[in-house]
């Protein structure tokens, strides 16, 4: 049975990108596609979302919460069916999705992004003609209030609504704002209450999504497991819990046509499990790119990262030292916290040669990284599922990860008894504290002294399957359970 979704995100690739919501809401419909499943994606008219959106048709016109006017346009970009909805005085301003040049939040996100729930909620109610999706997917706390404005309008109508999706990429961001804005957001006044929007004394647009669309998901089963704990679950562990079986994780993919070193434009030769050799080229383009001296005692270790807490960032700079003691090299891309962005600089300045930094976001060195360095870096004292590690299996560079949420699902490390079984993909090491992270960087080292054990390794990683296809089945039958109890 074929069925229709609406998939409603803040940031989609290939057309605006912070991180792997992104990735995922951009590569998600074109893998459910082989499911059944037609999917078409909601997003907000930034300025380069309008510009990359060709051939758009003006489809509706809007005033989102009772506001200015706006419209709803169709078109397609990036391979992907969308509307845009186009509200200039929500979006047509300079800086990434959610802050202004200066880092800091716009301070009517409330509004934007209730908006964007809100129109997603009106589709949902077939507000288009010849449009009615079976399932509303939204993704994070951006979308976090499409579920209850499809809620309150089914209930105040009597009418049925499509099955609702609420995906948590990222428990730690939950869109809390002053219940003052309660009005604004055109939402009833019974909404008001612990089993709506309230949350902590305040609305919370994903506690509003968490607790009231039909089925929860997170990007990995074990960090779905830890967010309905007190220790993981940043206060909502409560709620998750009381949600029970309606709480689930699916991995994420990775595009694997945009990550495949076999044809990847950022690399300067292709290569693949099969012709290893071509991998070569690249190992010596990331060391003339960044500085780094070309020679093979020491693997070189990647990280392409937001420079945050969250990463674990701040341990990789307390273990540098433990690193460079064994003849690694680090090669870093990322972009964050001033801090840390500052202590990655001073690293750089003091160990050229050793340490190769770009500050920055750069989708090409991205690539370049993950083909030509030897292992990949993840410290993350949380992470949902992390998507660097998948890109790093795919193009043959080890993941060094921290145990923990989807880090924990997707590398199988390379312990005395994997290595014995030949299952082994990469290394894990506790948790992210420089003690820990030292521990690792010893067994990567004895690791890399044995090359045929190394290569076997790796050869276990380009192997993983690391596609959406598995992703996308499961996601395909929760939308059908979904979809029945619209
Ligand atoms: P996050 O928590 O940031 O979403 P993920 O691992 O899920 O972490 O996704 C990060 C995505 O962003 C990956 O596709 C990664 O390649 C990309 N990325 C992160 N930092 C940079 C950067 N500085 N330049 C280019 N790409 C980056």
């Amino acid at each position: 049975m074929s069925l229709t979704a609406l998939s409603v995100a803040s940031e989609v690739y290939p057309l605006i990108k912070t991180g792997g919501l992104a990735d995922v809401a951009g590569a998600l419909p074109g893998a459910l596609a082989v499911e059944g499943v037609a999917t078409r994606v909601l997003l907000p008219g930034y300025p380069a979302v309008l510009a990359a959106l060709q051939g758009a048709e003006a489809v509706l016109d809007l005033n989102p919460l009772s506001g200015d006017a706006a419209r709803l346009l169709a078109g397609r970009a990036g391979g992907l069916d969308l509307f845009v909805l186009d509200a200039p005085h929500l979006y047509d301003r300079p800086g990434n999705p959610y802050s202004g040049p200066d880092g800091a939040d716009w301070p009517d996100n409330p509004q934007r992004f209730a908006a964007l729930a809100q129109v997603a909620a009106q589709l949902g109610q077939g507000a288009l003609p010849g449009f009615l999706p079976d399932v509303v997917h939204a993704h994070d706390w951006q979308a976090g209030l499409a579920p209850a404005y499809l809620h309150y309008a089914a209930v105040q109508s009597g009418t049925r609504r499509p099955g609702t999706v609420m995906t948590v990429h990222n428990l730690a961001f939950q869109g809390q704002c002053d219940r003052a804005w309660l009005p604004t957001l055109g939402l009833p006044p019974e909404s008001w209450a612990i089993d709506g929007v309230e949350s902590y004394g305040g609305i919370g647009f994903l506690k509003a999504g968490l607790q009231m669309a039909d089925r929860v998901t997170t990007v990995s089963p074990t960090y779905a497991a830890e967010i309905r704990t007190p220790a993981g679950g940043m206060g909502l562990d409560g709620l998750l819990r009381y949600r029970g079986a309606a709480v689930s994780g699916i991995l994420n993919g990775i595009d694997t046509a945009v990550w495949d070193p076999a044809s990847d434009p950022h690399l300067p030769a292709p290569y693949s499990a099969g012709a290893l050799a071509g991998r070569q080229a690249s190992r010596q383009a990331l060391r003339s790119r960044l500085g780094l001296i070309d020679d093979d005692s020491g693997p070189v270790v990647g990280i392409v990262s937001r420079l945050s807490w969250q990463k674990g960032m701040d341990t990789v700079l307390d273990a540098l030292p433990a690193l460079l003691r064994q003849d690694m090299r680090l090669a870093v891309l990322g972009a964050g916290d001033r801090d840390l962005q500052d202590g990655f600089a001073r690293a750089a300045a003091a160990n050229p040669g050793r340490v190769g930094l770009h500050l920055g976001y750069d989708e090409s060195l991205a690539h370049l990284i993950q083909g030509g360095c030897d292992a990949l870096l993840v410290p993350s004292r949380f992470e949902p599922c992390g998507l660097t590690q998948l890109c790093a299996l795919r193009y043959g560079a080890l993941p060094v990860v921290a145990r923990v949420g989807g880090l924990a699902d997707t590398v199988i490390d390379a312990n005395e008894m994997a290595l014995a079984a030949g299952v082994g993909t990469g290394l894990q090491f506790a948790n992210a504290t420089p003690d820990a992270l030292e521990a690792v960087l010893d067994r990567l080292a004895v690791l890399w002294r044995d090359q045929a054990a190394w290569g076997r390794v790796q050869h276990n990683g380009m192997a993983s399957d690391v596609s959406w296809a598995g992703p996308a089945r499961r996601y395909s039958a929760l939308y059908r359970e979904a979809a029945g109890r619209g």
